[in-house]
């Protein structure tokens, strides 16, 4: 996509030698493995990222599938229902979203851009399960005179939207102001957008937790290591350097190089999401339990 390359027609073909893909060598992750990792004409290689998303893509529809069942008495819990929420719903709302945070994450990784062929539809698409899968919210609070859920649930959709992208966007304004330079960039709000409407507010907040954490970890791990990388190279080039001064002039070249390093932050959100998306009721009760806040269970 941000290639502007169709992802229908022309048929797939190696980026290498423009050959077009046999079907036969368009089987996810095996026909990868059985070609060796290589072109069949022109013995290019063929990057692992390939084999590495079709595998994590099926292992989350997989996921998908056998969380639904939990997923769904957790939620008639949360709402107090008659009926059991729809299961089938619930695995293709899960397997949406991991499709499309899948195509964004690896996307941002690569280029450092989220397209609008994805965020948008994306947007749309969490709306749209919301109706079918009831999502938790302020909205019964809210609005006691509605008693219809799947409008509830959709209202709660739309606050999870909006709280997601205004707080991403909240914060690219603040950074601008204070930096004087774009830190993150719209796609991010449209991201934070399609997260919100399919996971709605609380996960959202959590979401925006973990993704900072994430994030954060990323930060100092990526210091550390061009740090440790630069002291090597003085250490190697200026033999008779003192140690310290070595320490420092690696320190401060690290500390330039992260300043200018365009952190992909959509990758970081959209990591937090699908954990979220999975685990994130365990993940909250886990939080309460070491913090002291929660029942003791
Ligand atoms: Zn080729």
């Amino acid at each position: 996509m941000p290639r502007e390359i169709s992802v229908v027609s022309p048929r797939s073909a190696c980026p290498a030698c423009e050959a077009p893909i046999a079907a036969y060598d368009n089987i996810p992750v095996l026909s990868w493995i059985m070609l060796g990792g290589r072109c069949r004409k022109c013995k290019a290689p063929i990057s692992p990222r390939y084999a590495a998303v079709e595998l994590l893509t099926g292992a989350l529809f997989a996921a998908s599938y056998f969380n639904a069942p939990a997923l769904a008495r957790l939620i008639q819990q949360q709402w107090q229902f008659d009926v059991m929420p729809n299961e089938f719903w619930i695995a293709a709302k899960l397997c949406v979203l991991s499709f499309l945070l899948i195509g964004l994450i690896f996307t941002d990784a690569e280029t450092k851009l989220l397209p609008d062929l994805l965020t948008k539809p994306g947007i749309a698409l969490g709306l749209f399960f919301s109706v079918f899968v009831p999502l938790e919210g302020p909205a019964r609070s809210f609005l006691p005179a509605i008693d219809n859920w799947h409008v509830l649930s959709l209202i709660n959709s739309i606050a999870g939207l909006v709280l997601g992208a205004a707080f991403i966007w909240g914060v690219a304004l603040l950074y601008e102001a204070v930096r004087g330079v774009e830190g993150m960039g719209r796609g991010d709000v449209k991201l934070m957008a399609l997260i919100g409407a399919f996971l709605g507010v609380k996960f959202t907040l959590l979401v925006l937790v973990v993704g900072s954490v994430i994030g954060s970890f990323f930060g100092i791990f990526l210091i550390l290591w061009v740090w440790q990388k630069r002291l090597l190279r003085r250490r190697r080039r200026h033999s008779s350097e003192a140690a310290g001064v070595s320490r420092s002039r690696a320190w401060n070249s690290a500390i330039l190089i992260y300043r200018n390093f365009e952190i992909p932050f959509g990758v970081f959100l959209g990591m937090a999401a699908l954990v979220s998306a999975f685990w994130g009721v365990a993940l909250v009760h886990w939080y309460l339990r070491i913090s002291g806040l929660g029942p003791g269970h």
